[in-house]
């Protein structure tokens, strides 16, 4: 019985090769992927070549203990020589992501027919005396002693209030990461970005990039923008992990007091959101569920900023706009949407006066990020594992419940010894676990518990059969 992989983005891709490098000896591990090419995923599977990695290429290898794997992969496969706007002056490279996404499909690619690609979705998985049968959309059915998830991104979700007034609309963009959706905006369109974050610098930096002229206005509560890569590399600086905070507003204490003191040394505060991220389980471990929940509501906009950076060339496109008045950030709410003529007319509360005002736009693009509090309902295979009592959706709803081993809980609280899930939707347990670096890493732990669970089953097979 094989082991199967459900989804192969860069988490399934990732425990499948470090699986492999484990067990030399598996003849073969199934990945059930309805997208064409393995490794790829939502965020390494966009075609627009403006759409860069947020983290330098020195830090996104496949395998941490060569942390340039994916830097030489680059220069030896001529990337970077077709894209020279991806090497900075500093030595760092910000290459395209379907470029990283190239990268870990050649070398899933290196492994034949060790890999098996069902190019399906999996609609639907049972438990069965030897393991699981997973029913996908192409018709076929596979068979698997052991399964890992590593599904993960799903669309963003539109405020009620936005859904209501525009859903079904052309003019609005409820999935800004549909292939060519931003085609359609004319080049002159004034437009709404409803979300601050790295997919709205995305947004722009797609436009920018079509050749749009008119006015981008982006629109959130707290009014945040992604902050930039510092301009001499830091190291992680700060101290989070022993006797760590047990209270939010500790943990805040502590994070400013260690930025003061790091400024006082010359040092940014990059290096201590970075400390911050590396300590993260142990912080994230530390925390009563009433405080994680206290600090996804208060304190998650925040973090989100400063932890994922903006690549230097999208923020350039940024800085570009904003200096010449065609980007403009509002920190303001939603009040009204109304369609008038070709045209909608938008209102915003802006947040800091309480002034409402009305404007009109030629589209609305929805930029809120993945709503992974949605994935049990928007993802049938989720769904029907939640229906069938083996997986269920973590407290905080950010993704899939699992224990410390990274095994899905059931709806009786125990976890399933061999229903394992890879990614960012096991950040329930482990807090941070959305940048590549943490991503690999975790791979790799899914990895070797599962190389190990086949070891522990393979010894009791012979033990049963002598
Ligand atoms: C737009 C975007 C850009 C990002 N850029 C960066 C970056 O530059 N650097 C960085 O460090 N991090 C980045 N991240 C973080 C990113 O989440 C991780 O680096 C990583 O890509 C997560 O990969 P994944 O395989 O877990 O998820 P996904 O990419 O979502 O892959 C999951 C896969 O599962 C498949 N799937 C879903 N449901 C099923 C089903 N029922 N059956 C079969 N298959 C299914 C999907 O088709 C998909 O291919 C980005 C995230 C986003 C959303």
């Amino acid at each position: 019985m094989p082991v199967a992989i459900i989804g192969g983005g860069f988490s399934g891709a990732a425990v499948a090769w470090h699986l492999l490098r484990l067990r030399p000896e598996l003849s073969h591990i199934v990945i059930v992927e309805p997208r064409a090419e393995i490794g790829r995923g939502l965020a390494y599977g966009a075609a627009d070549p403006s759409h860069r990695i947020n983290v330098p290429a020195a830090r996104m290898s496949l395998i941490p203990d060569e942390p340039n794997h994916f830097d030489d992969w680059l220069i030896a496969s001529g990337h970077l020589d077709a894209d020279p706007a991806a090497h900075l002056a500093d030595g760092r490279n910000f290459p395209a992501r379907a470029v990283f996404g190239a990268y870990v499909n050649a070398e899933i690619a290196k492994l034949g027919e060790r890999i098996r690609h069902v190019a399906a979705f999996a609609e639907d998985v049972t438990a069965t005396p030897e393991g699981y049968t997973i029913r996908c959309s192409n018709g076929e059915t596979v068979h698997a002693g052991i399964v890992v998830l590593a599904v993960c991104h799903v669309p963003p979700s539109a405020p009620t209030l936005l859904e209501a007034a525009l859903g079904g609309d052309p003019r609005f963009i409820a999935n800004p990461w549909a292939p060519g959706v931003l085609d359609a905006i004319a080049r002159d369109a004034r437009v709404l970005i409803v979300g601050s974050g790295l997919t709205m610098a995305d947004i722009v930096a797609s436009l920018d990039r079509n050749g749009h002229r008119g006015e981008i206005v982006a629109v959130s509560r707290r009014g945040l923008r992604s902050r930039g890569h510092p301009a001499v590399p830091s190291e992680p600086y700060g101290d989070f992990a022993t006797e760590p905070a047990r209270t939010v507003r500790a943990l805040v204490r502590r994070v400013r007091a260690t930025v003061r003191e790091a400024a006082r040394k010359g040092k940014s505060w990059h290096g201590v959101l970075d400390q911050v991220r590396w300590q993260g389980p142990t912080i994230w471990g530390a925390l009563p569920l009433r405080e994680r929940r206290r600090l996804l509501r208060h304190l998650r906009p925040f973090w989100d900023v400063h932890r994922f950076r903006i690549a230097p060339q999208i923020e350039e496109a940024l800085d570009r706009r904003a200096a010449d008045g065609r980007f403009t950030l509002r920190t303001a709410s939603l009040r009204g949407f109304a369609k008038e003529g070709d045209r909608i007319a938008v209102t915003l509360r802006d947040r800091r006066t309480g002034v409402s005002d009305t404007s009109a736009f030629d589209a609305v693009v929805l930029a809120t990020g993945p709503a992974h509090g949605r994935a049990f309902s928007d993802n049938p295979l989720l769904g029907a594992l939640e229906a069938a009592g083996l997986a269920r959706p973590d407290p905080l709803r950010l993704g899939i419940e699992v224990d410390q081993a990274s095994r899905a809980i059931g709806a009786d609280g125990e976890a399933r010894e061999d229903l394992f899930v890879a990614g960012p939707l096991a950040r329930g347990t482990f807090g941070e676990l959305m940048g590549l670096p943490d991503v690999t890493n975790h791979a790799i732990r899914v990895a070797t518990s599962v190389a190990e669970l086949l070891r522990t089953n393979a010894s009791r097979l012979v033990t049963d059969k002598s």
